[in-house]
């Protein structure tokens, strides 16, 4: 996983935001965060909001970083852990959709994974449990994708484990949405990618890993098998899922007019995404229109939980959904910024001369583009992919969740609870509202 960058990385990023006023104590961040709240509520002009995206979230310096970073890190393990540890059921709105509703399972969407033949066993186990917390209830489609064709046998194994009348798409996915593009130099990204193995940047040497992550950018969803679709939930081989869902979670976001719902947030490992946050700076100046005033900018500049990261991108705290897990509206995908902010990244060749990620390409997207307000944190689907959890706590008594997780514990791991972007996510990207809605 990501591995530190010293001491000196550190300073060089400090002597940065010695730029902007100095400031230490709790109560100077206190009103630093009150005056990015001012900014959020100012009358749109394009030079704020670029003003504020070429900001670190924190201003603070020196010998105080160190100390502010592990204050700032047990403030939010404790957030975390507070909301976690509520009990909570489902979302309080009406007009929920139950199981023997007339319109269960009606809304325009389709479960999908990308997946390979030899990948059958896990990805049974994965739409099993599904199945068993959500989708036996309200029978959603479900569409496969692979590069290569499924084997009868494959196909055979995932029809004959689902009830007769439920939809599976098998789609084979075009060579030119998925192999390396012609213009891509074999010679420097083989180059890149031996130093980027050497700096242990996972999957930096699999040529397929990079043909996936362009494709979960910016190839999936011209799929023709999606075409008619509006919602994609996104599941993957090897995950769990320990609660039961009884509403119908598109029809959920629909009523509620959400384009995307995340379960997970965590910091990438920079190296893969050294240049993403400049070149995506370099969209954004030429496209100021495309940025929503209400977009999660805080999120993505923040600074100071791992400052590693925001120095070694040049600006970018390397926080994302982690797109594993995703229920995501097509429409926003199709939409002219995402769009043109795809053609811009593919043009940068950054998928294979370094190793973005769908997950912070996503991410920077929805943060500039959309309005936070609809950006759905799914606290009550309890979701694990290996090594990490969301686990809500349930009433006394319920039998929602099958105690397969334990609430509020993000990972098994100590040394991975620094990962957690979602405390961040919670303090600046959530409103009373939002937060009320469990
Ligand atoms: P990780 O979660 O980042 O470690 O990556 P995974 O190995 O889980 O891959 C992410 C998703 O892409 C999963 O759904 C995989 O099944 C799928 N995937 C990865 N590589 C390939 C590939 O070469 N071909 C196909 N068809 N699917 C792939
Ligand atoms: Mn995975």
């Amino acid at each position: 996983s990501n591995s530190t960058t010293g001491d000196a990385k550190v300073d060089e990023a400090l002597i940065h935001y010695q730029e902007s006023q100095l400031t230490s104590s709790e109560d100077e961040i206190k009103k630093l965060e009150d005056s990015e709240i001012e900014q959020t509520s100012m009358p749109f002009e394009d030079d704020n909001l670029i003003n504020k995206l070429e900001r670190p979230l924190y201003a603070i310096s020196g010998a105080e970083a160190a100390n502010a970073s592990n204050a700032l890190l047990l403030e939010n393990t404790e957030i975390y852990k507070k909301l976690l540890d509520e009990p909570i059921t489902e979302p309080k709105v009406g007009g929920l959709i139950r199981e023997n509703d007339p319109v269960a399972g009606k809304g325009n969407a389709t479960i999908m994974a990308l997946v390979q033949n030899k990948d059958v066993d896990a990805i049974v186990g994965t739409i099993q449990q599904l199945e068993e917390k959500f989708n036996a209830k309200f029978a959603y489609p479900y569409t496969l994708m692979n590069e290569e064709y499924f084997t009868d046998e494959f196909k055979n194994r995932i029809t004959s484990m689902l009830p007769v009348d439920r939809v599976v798409h098998f789609a084979k996915i075009d060579s030119e949405d998925w192999d390396v593009p012609e213009d891509i130099d074999m010679k420097k990204y083989k180059e890149n990618m031996n130093q980027l193995d050497r700096d242990s940047v996972q999957y930096a040497k699999k040529i397929s890993y990079h043909n996936m992550c362009r494709f979960y950018s910016s190839k999936f969803y011209h799929q023709d098998v999606l075409n008619n679709y509006k919602y994609v939930w996104r599941i993957e081989p090897n995950v769990n899922f320990y609660c039961d869902i009884d509403y119908d979670i598109f029809q959920f976001m629909e009523e509620n007019q959400k384009i995307y719902g995340f379960t997970l947030s965590l910091y990438d490992s920079p190296q893969s995404v050294r240049s993403l946050w400049n070149v995506t700076l370099g969209f954004v100046k030429e496209n100021p229109h495309y940025l929503n005033r209400n977009g999660a900018f805080e999120w993505i500049k923040e600074n100071l939980q791992k400052p590693e990261n925001f120095n070694m991108t040049d600006g970018y705290s390397t926080c994302h959904f982690w797109t594993n897990f995703e229920i995501v509206d097509l429409d926003f995908l199709r939409s002219e910024p995402y769009e043109k902010y795809m053609d811009h990244l593919e043009k940068q060749g950054g998928f294979y001369y370094e190793r973005w990620g769908d997950a912070p390409v996503r991410s920077l997207a929805l943060a500039l583009f959309a309005d936070k307000s609809q950006i759905h944190w799914f606290r009550d689907v309890a979701y694990h992919h290996f090594p990490y959890t969301n686990c809500p706590s349930s009433p006394m008594g319920s039998r929602r969740c099958d105690g397969k997780c334990t609430p509020g514990v993000f990972s098994a791991y100590d040394n991975l609870i620094v990962e957690n972007c979602l405390p961040t996510w919670i303090k600046y990207s959530m409103s009373e509202e939002q937060l009320d809605m469990y």
